[in-house]
C-alpha cells in the first residue's frame, strides 16, 4: 500500500483545479535531468489522456542521453523557440512547476512564469522553497519529484490513466535521482511504486542500460581523462575536486550531458566525503556540481559559496569568473568546509 501524500482538503483542491483546467503548461528547471524531464513528461502523458491540452516547456535543451524518453520530441524549448514558449505560458490556465524551488532555476524563462496568471501547482523535493504557488507539494524527504508525481496521480485515482509511456518517464526520474536506487532509496514505498510501474510494462533493465550504460567513445575518454589526470584529492578536508576547462571539453568533443554523474565517482574512495566538479561552460562562467556522503551538506556549501543549493548530498551552483579563479576561490575557503558537516 502506497502511503498518502496529500490530505483530503488538498486532494479535493487539486482535483477540482485540474478539472477546471483546459490549457496546461508543465515546466521544470534549466539543464533538465532525468527527474525533471521524467516527472514532466510522465505527467504530460496522463493529462493528455484526460483530454487536456498540455505542453512541457523547458528553459533549455535536454541532454542527449534522455532522447529516448517517450514524448521528448514534443518539448517546447524556450532558448530555441522563445515565442512559442511565451504563448503557451500566456494561454495556460494551469502551470505545473516540477523539480525546482526557485525562479532563478528557470534562467531567462523565469519572466514567462512570473507574468503568467495561471493557477500554479508546485511539486518539488529540493530544500528551501522560494516560490509561491496555489498548491504546494514540497517534500525534501522524497528522493525524486517523479515519485511525488506518481503518488499524486495514485491518490487522485488516476493510475488507470497511466500509459506505458508515462510509466517509463516516471521510472527514469526515480532511477536517475537515486543513482539506480543506490542512494536516498530506503523508503519501502519506492518499491511499491516500482512494482506498479513494472506491472504497467516498464522494462527497467532496458532503461538502466539506456541511461547508465550507454556512452559515446568521446564521453568515455573525457571521463577517464578527468579521473586519471584531473582529479585532485585534498586529504585535509576529505574532498575530491575535478575541474575541466573549455579547451579540455572541446578536445573531447564535449556534448551536453557527457559529464553527468562524473562527480559521483570520487565518492567511491572511502576517505572522500565530498566531491566537487567544476565545468567551464563559458570563458567567465563555471558550473559547479557537488556530491557528498552522510552528514556533509553540499547544499549548504553551494548556497554559501556558489549561489546555488539542492539536497544535502547532491547540490549545484555557479561561479562567475575563469576556471582558475573558481578553483582558487574554492581552495581559499578550505578551512571553512568542516563546518558543513552537520553531525
Ligand atoms: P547536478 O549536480 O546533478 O547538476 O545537480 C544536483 C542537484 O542540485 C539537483 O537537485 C539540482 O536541481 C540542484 N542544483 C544544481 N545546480 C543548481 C543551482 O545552480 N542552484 C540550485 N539552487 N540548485 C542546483
Ligand atoms: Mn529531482
Amino acid at each position: 500500500m502506497i502511503s498518502n501524500l496529500l490530505n483530503q482538503d488538498k486532494l479535493h483542491d487539486l482535483a477540482s483545479r485540474l478539472q477546471d483546467a483546459r490549457h496546461i503548461v508543465i515546466t521544470c528547471h534549466v539543464s533538465p535531468d532525468g527527474d525533471a524531464l521524467g516527472s514532466s513528461l510522465g505527467l504530460m502523458h496522463v493529462l493528455k489522456r484526460m483530454g487536456k491540452n498540455v505542453h512541457v516547456v523547458t528553459p533549455d535543451n535536454p541532454p542527449r542521453q534522455l532522447q529516448f524518453l517517450p514524448g521528448i520530441k514534443s518539448l517546447v524549448v524556450a532558448t530555441r523557440s522563445p515565442e512559442v514558449a511565451r504563448s503557451h505560458f500566456e494561454r495556460a490556465d494551469l502551470v505545473f512547476c516540477l523539480d525546482f524551488n526557485a525562479m532563478k532555476r528557470l534562467d531567462e524563462m523565469a519572466c514567462m512564469l512570473e507574468s503568467s496568471r495561471a493557477v500554479r501547482i508546485l511539486v518539488d523535493h529540493h530544500l528551501g522553497l522560494e516560490i509561491d504557488a496555489d498548491i504546494v507539494f514540497s517534500h525534501p524527504e522524497s528522493s525524486s519529484t517523479s515519485a511525488l508525481v506518481f503518488r499524486m496521480l495514485y491518490q487522485l485515482g488516476w493510475l488507470d490513466k497511466m500509459t506505458l509511456q508515462s510509466a517509463e518517464c516516471i521510472y527514469t526520474g526515480m532511477m536517475t535521482d537515486t543513482g539506480n536506487f543506490s542512494y536516498n532509496s530506503n523508503d519501502p514505498d519506492l518499491y511499491e511504486i516500482v512494482a506498479e510501474l513494472v506491472r504497467l510494462g516498464v522494462d527497467k533493465d532496458r532503461l538502466y542500460t539506456l541511461v547508465f550504460n550507454t556512452s559515446s567513445e568521446s564521453r568515455l575518454r573525457l571521463c577517464s581523462y578527468a579521473l586519471y589526470d584531473k582529479m585532485r584529492i585534498i586529504p585535509e578536508i576529505n574532498c575530491a575536486l575535478i575541474a575541466l576547462s573549455l579547451d579540455e571539453l572541446k578536445r573531447f568533443n564535449y556534448r551536453k550531458g557527457d559529464t553527468e554523474s562524473l562527480v559521483n565517482v570520487p565518492l567511491s574512495i572511502p576517505e572522500v566525503s565530498f566531491s566537487v566538479f567544476m565545468r567551464q561552460d563559458e570563458p567567465e562562467y563555471v558550473k559547479v556540481s557537488t556530491r557528498s556522503k552522510g552528514t556533509f551538506s553540499v547544499s549548504r556549501l553551494c548556497e554559501t559559496y556558489f549561489g546555488g543549493g539542492g539536497h544535502r548530498n547532491a547540490a549545484g551552483g555557479e561561479f562567475h569568473g575563469s576556471l582558475d579563479e573558481a578553483v582558487e576561490y574554492f581552495m581559499s575557503h578550505v578551512g571553512d568546509y568542516p563546518a558543513f558537516n552537520e553531525e
